[in-house]
């Protein structure tokens, strides 16, 4: 738990969250500024400051992944299709220093992104 990271408020209640999903190690709650009619951030609990940060054998990429793709799938986002964007660093546009992954749908996602 990093003091000041919205994140860490969100997971442990002291900033409120719209969730949709939670276990012990992975939380998932909806973007206050969503971008896409789906707009939902998968986060570890743990803090965690980027993607550059995962110690790979921790298992948190699985975690992620694997969370992120049951819940598109519970949400029936598989047969439109969805976009699963992790931001990392300032040009990679990275805003919030806690590991987050987008999980986007409902709407045609642009490609080339930015
Ligand atoms: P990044 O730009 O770091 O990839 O994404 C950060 C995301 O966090 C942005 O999409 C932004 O709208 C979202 N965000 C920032 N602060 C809050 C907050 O307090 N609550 C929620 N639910 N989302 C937030
Ligand atoms: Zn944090």
């Amino acid at each position: 738990m990093m003091n000041d990271c919205i994140f860490c408020k969100i997971v442990n209640g002291e900033i409120p969250a719209n969730f949709v999903y939670s276990d012990e190690d992975v939380a998932v709650f909806r973007d206050v500024n969503p971008q896409a009619p789906t707009h939902l951030l998968v986060i570890p609990k743990q803090h965690i400051a980027s993607s550059a940060a995962v110690d790979k054998d921790s298992g948190v990429w699985d975690k992620l992944l694997g969370c992120a793709v049951k819940i598109a799938r519970e949400l029936n986002l598989e047969e439109d299709g969805y976009r699963m964007v992790i931001n990392t660093g300032s040009q990679g546009g990275q805003t919030v220093p806690h590991l987050h992954l987008h999980l986007l749908a409902g709407r045609n996602l642009g490609w080339p992104p930015g």
